[in-house]
């Protein structure tokens, strides 16, 4: 699900509140104005109701008012002066117009929409007067007659407007400092608190412990960034715990396997010299069965102290100019006799061009290597064929050793380069190993920059590994 930012999460806030404010403004304007309409709508009628009060009601006796000269005029006179009033016009049963006003402003009206609201005695309707909306009020008398009068609009619709836009701006900026509060506000509390702990997780992430969250504002996010101090203290502890037993735990293993390795080797010396003195096939193969046992445990001991270097910080090649052809063909030299002995198909192809030496640190790359070729042939059923081949390739040296063995699964692929991991197939074949060689193997080519991968691999059929060093890097 896409996760929005606070930020927009506010900027979509005051738009809405914008909106809010604007339909606001729009039903408040419309609301005040109906209401004013009708407020200076009912005023004029009062003025009406009181000035023919003050006259003598010409609605009622208009016939007669008709006669007295300057009555009707004055009346009609008074009620142009109002303002508003653009005209009056006195109407009889017929609806011929009896009398108009003088007022030079009236000269007649159109009724263009139906009544808008009808009252006691009042109806009013919308029209227009010069082209110019007005409210047209009729009242009738009890004699039937009526008194028609125009009432424009048009210099209070004006008033009426800017008042309502007034207050819809006055709705609209309570609406933005509203706005603006809430987003300070939030800012300071929560935006501003939540970056901190998130940069403050990121350097959490990587292992640095001394990260630490100063004082805030906000008295619960305070309480969140106390227990974040907190448990960064913890996590310090915990790793520096961890860290300490484990190197305590590196640091026996290395003593461990050299206290194994110091009188291993004399024993395999001896064993050795006792093997040339020995005339009975019997005795040879005892002292041959002793010698393997010293040997396996002299790589076993190897393998645990590259393992103990891996984890104390990894290996650190000393790198030198290396004969590539020479280093492989000690390597496949010493495995010759165990190729053999097993009846494998045992080949090497090296380039038959001169190759320029390599900066390579020997021993390591030997010992990757080593372990490549003593799984190929451990790895490989007796009649089987195991061949290293060496290759230049774009400035990258390859080296592959491929067998014809019991291959790797696409399960097994994915654990085989991990430490001590070992396939229950390859259990069966080979019951003595670690699962180090390949773990320790891939660390080497790594820490000369190159790459082991296995190439290529069929259960039942066989396997490719290979690794490519690359010449630049290593320069
Ligand atoms: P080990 O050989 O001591 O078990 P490695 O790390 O060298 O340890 O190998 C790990 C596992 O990978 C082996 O147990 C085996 O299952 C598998 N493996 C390694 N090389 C081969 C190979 N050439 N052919 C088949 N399986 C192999």
């Amino acid at each position: 699900m896409k996760k929005h930012s606070i930020l927009h999460v506010y900027a979509y806030l005051l738009i809405f509140l914008g909106l809010t404010g604007l339909f606001l403004v729009l039903v408040n304007a419309t609301l005040f104005y109906r209401f004013n309409i009708d407020r200076i709508l009912l005023e004029r009628v009062v003025n009406i109701q009181t000035l023919s009060n003050t006259i003598g009601s010409p609605f009622w006796i208009h016939q007669e008012l008709l006669h007295i000269p300057g009555t009707v005029e004055n009346f009609m006179q008074e009620m142009a002066n109002i303002p508003g009033i653009v005209f009056v016009r006195i109407v009889n049963l017929e609806t011929k117009t009896v009398k108009k006003s003088s007022d030079r402003r009236e000269v007649g009206m159109k009724i263009e929409n139906p009544p808008l609201f009808e009252r006691e005695k009042v109806i009013t309707r919308d029209g227009i007067f010069r082209d110019a909306p007005i409210t047209e009020l009729s009242i009738k008398s009890k004699s039937g007659d009526n008194l028609w009068m125009g009432v424009s609009l048009k210099s209070i619709q004006r008033n009426i407007f800017l008042t309502a836009v007034l207050i819809g701006w006055g709705i609209l900026i309570l609406f933005g400092i509203m706005a603006l509060v809430i987003f300070f506000v939030s800012r300071r509390f929560v935006i501003d608190p939540l970056t901190k702990l998130s940069s403050a997780f990121k350097k959490l992430k990587n292992e640095d412990y001394k990260v630490r969250l100063g004082e805030i504002s906000g008295a619960e996010m305070q309480s969140v960034f106390y227990t974040f101090n907190d448990m960064t203290i913890r996590l310090a502890e915990i790793r520096n715990r961890e860290r300490a037993v484990s190197a305590a735990k590196s640091e026996f293993i290395r003593i461990a396997a050299h206290q194994l390795r110091t009188p291993l080797t004399p024993i395999i010396w001896g064993l050795q010299e006792l093997k040339k003195a020995i005339k009975t096939e019997e005795e040879k193969q005892q002292i041959e069965n002793a010698l393997k046992r010293a040997e396996d445990m002299i790589n076993l001991v190897n393998s645990m102290l590259n393992v103990s270097r891996i984890e104390a910080g990894g290996f650190l090649p000393e790198k030198q100019p290396t004969d590539i052809k020479k280093l492989i063909n000690d390597v496949f030299k010493n495995f010759e006799p165990t190729a053999h002995k097993k009846n494998l198909t045992y080949t090497m192809q090296l380039p038959e061009k001169e190759m320029l030496p390599m900066q390579l640190d020997q021993v390591l790359i030997q010992v990757a290597v080593n372990n490549l070729i003593g799984n190929a042939i451990n790895y490989t059923p007796e009649g089987g064929s195991v061949t290293i081949s060496v290759e230049e390739k774009d400035g990258t040296l390859l080296i592959r050793v491929r067998d014809t063995g019991i291959g790797i699964t696409p399960e097994e692929r994915s654990k085989i380069f991990n430490k001590l991991y070992r396939s229950t197939r390859g259990i069966r074949l080979q019951p003595d190993g670690m699962g180090l060689g390949l773990y320790i193997a891939q660390q080497i080519v790594n820490a000369h920059g190159g790459e082991l991968v296995l190439e290529e691999s069929e259960e039942g059929k066989g396997s490719t590994f290979r690794i490519a060093l690359s010449q630049e890097r290593l320069e």
